[in-house]
């Protein structure tokens, strides 16, 4: 089989995340998250992270010059050479003809760009029940998904917090900016003939489901 390059797109809260870690294990491709990648660079305080902080605390991007470089070298990376999962990126179009640009220098092409959508209603709600263990990462939700206890962790008993950029206030900026800077990116790989769409409100399993559908739909298609 070809190469499976995947885009994953949608609003934040919409899933992503989830369905990532899910079809990474499925066809064992690397996971390249921005935001995970981002958020460990401010923790690091490394020069990356410092001036990303201050626009991922506002709910706006990072500026494309301080991000794509970061990510394009991560897809040309040993463990990406037979695909990857890109979650996160690119987020403005300047991102994905910088994308497009870069893997087709070096003869790979996307293989397809998956919409996970869901409202901003249903995004709001998700987003802002989150907490996490900041030792872990371990991820909860207030009513989907809480802890035994409140505000501890199951496992180690850390006290569970709330990333900054899910406050209420930042989650409607973060969908303000991506209504106006990432959704264009629907109709960009429409055109291209990449996009395929998943209803994010169904539940993880189901969105699972139809997209290793769609992915095996491809891949018989990559054989014919
Ligand atoms: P996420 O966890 O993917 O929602 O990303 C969290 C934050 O990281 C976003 O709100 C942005 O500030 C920043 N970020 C992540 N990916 C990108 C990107 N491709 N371009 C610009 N900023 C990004």
């Amino acid at each position: 089989m070809a190469e499976l390059n995947l885009i994953l797109l949608g609003p934040p809260g919409a899933g992503k995340g989830t369905q990532a870690t899910r079809l990474t294990e499925d066809f064992r491709l690397p996971h390249i998250a921005t935001g995970d990648i981002l958020r460990a660079a401010v923790s690091a305080q490394t020069a990356l992270g410092k001036e990303a902080k201050r626009y991922m605390d506002g709910g706006e991007l990072v500026p494309d010059s301080v991000i794509t470089g970061v990510i394009l070298d991560r897809v040309a990376q040993d463990d990406a050479r037979d695909g990857f999962l890109l979650d996160g990126f690119p987020r403005t179009v300047e991102q994905a003809d910088s994308l497009g640009t870069e893997i087709e220098k070096r003869g790979r092409r996307l293989t397809a760009a998956l919409l996970v959508d869901a409202p901003d209603d249903v995004v709001v709600k998700r987003i802002s029940g989150r907490r996490v263990n900041p030792q872990t990462g371990r991820v909860y939700h207030v009513d989907f998904d809480p802890p035994r206890l409140a505000g501890r962790d199951d496992d180690d008993g850390s006290e569970l917090v709330q990333r900054d950029d899910d406050r209420e206030e930042t989650v409607r900026r973060r969908l303000a900016v991506y209504h106006a800077q990432t959704e264009p990116l629907i109709d960009y790989y429409d055109r291209r003939g990449l996009l395929r769409r998943f209803d994010g409100t169904a539940s993880p399993s189901e969105v699972h489901s139809h997209i290793r559908a769609a992915i095996s739909t491809l891949q018989r298609e990559d054989e014919l």
